[in-house]
């Protein structure tokens, strides 16, 4: 088998603190693959985001878009500012329309507690949690973007839209995914989460779940109802294992995830299609505390691990995946040395943190490399 060693990394740093924690994270994914070897990464900056927009009347230009999808993966800090706003009131983000362009359907945002840090829940069980949830990113009621209608300023309607193709692929993602994890240690258990007792567009999303779910045998499948998944997520998180639902409930829930880990700043994520992934965390751009060196740049980190697992996965590339693991551990291994970023409380500060990670990049031992 053919292994590759070379990948194209496609940078997208954004705006507000997305500048701030792209080049240290550079530096570290650098620094992994020399350490690691096996293979090597070359990196490019493309220009997108709100700033952009503002100058040029543009917010994803056709050359970052064509680059980013000719890229092995795309790494993105965050993107847009309340300040700077497309004609009809709303942000601009371009992440969002790489997600739809790209068909990025599977949005992967693990709810995985950092070792060392004073758990947010007080029960004991809340100190390990390792959740994760998959959250449809191109459709569901995101779908609705840009094409809502507003009658005589009295009603207001968007749609939902959830197709058959795209909950199909999801759905096989969220199996195969829970299969690895069962794999690895995990229960490999697999959540749909939905609203299907009220919309009919739910009882459909589940309908399909159902189907694909024969296709998987080995996957415990069960369904549950988003409002009470909220409730469960902050009474008894450690019962989830892997949760899959629509657009805009992951994209809420998955900030509850954040708040179980303590901050934005500790949340990566990863949206995966079957042709290309952004790697980004899952805060935005933050501006209440850009350019004070304030951010937290560990979600962005974490999330650089991810896409180096994925292309490990992806490219059967042994090297890959023990970069990963060296990155996360790395990372872990700061905070069980005492580290606290400014958002916890601390007063770790975007650079300490960035070199205490680097210090930490260290050869595993025994490492098998191909
Ligand atoms: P978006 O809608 O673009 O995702 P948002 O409205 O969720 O953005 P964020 O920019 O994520 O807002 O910020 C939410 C809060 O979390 C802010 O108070 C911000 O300062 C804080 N925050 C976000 N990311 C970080 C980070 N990396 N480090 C420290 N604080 C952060």
């Amino acid at each position: 088998m053919n292994v590759k060693t070379t990948f194209n990394i496609a940078v997208l740093p954004g705006d507000g603190i997305g500048l701030e924690i792209t080049e240290p994270c550079i530096e570290l994914l650098k620094k992994a693959s020399e350490v690691i070897g096996g293979f090597k990464l070359h990196f490019e900056l493309l220009d997108a985001g709100a700033a952009y927009y503002q100058k040029t009347g543009v917010s994803l230009p056709d050359e970052s878009l064509a680059k980013a999808k000719a890229a092995d993966a795309i790494l993105l800090a965050a993107m847009g500012l309340p300040s700077i706003r497309y004609p009809d009131g709303t942000e601009i983000s371009p992440q969002l329309e790489l997600r739809e362009k790209l068909c990025l359907y599977a949005g992967v945002r693990p709810i995985k507690t950092m070792p060392g840090l004073t758990p947010v829940l007080a029960d004991p069980r809340a100190k390990n949690l390792d959740i994760v949830l998959i959250r449809e990113s191109t459709e569901g009621l995101f779908a609705a973007r840009g094409n809502g209608v507003i009658e005589n300023d009295q009603v207001a309607k968007d749609t939902m839209t959830i197709t058959r193709p795209i909950c199909e692929r999801l759905f096989d993602f969220g199996f195969r995914f829970a299969q690895r994890r069962k794999q690895n240690g995990h229960p490999g258990n697999l959540t749909c989460v939905d609203k299907a007792n009220v919309i009919g567009g739910f009882a459909f999303f589940r309908k399909i779940f159902d189907e694909r779910a024969k296709a998987f045998p080995e996957v415990l499948a069960s369904h549950a109802y988003v409002d009470a998944v909220g409730l469960n997520l902050v009474k008894q998180p450690w019962n989830f294992d892997v949760l899959v639902t629509e657009n805009m409930f992951g994209d809420i829930l998955s900030d509850v995830g954040a708040g179980l880990l303590g901050g934005m700043g500790l949340a990566p994520s990863a949206d995966i299609g079957d042709d290309h992934a952004v790697f980004q965390p899952c805060h935005g751009t933050a501006p209440d505390i850009a350019g004070q060196g304030k951010a937290n740049p560990t979600a962005m980190f974490l999330s650089a691990a991810m896409m180096l697992d994925w292309l490990g996965d992806r490219h059967h590339s042994e090297s890959c995946l023990v970069a990963a693991k060296t990155l996360t551990g790395a990372i872990e291994s700061v905070y069980l040395d005492g580290c606290l970023p400014f958002e916890l409380g601390g007063n770790d500060g975007t650079d300490l943190i960035a070199k205490a990670v680097k210090k930490a990049i260290k050869a595993p031992v025994n490492a098998v490399m191909a």
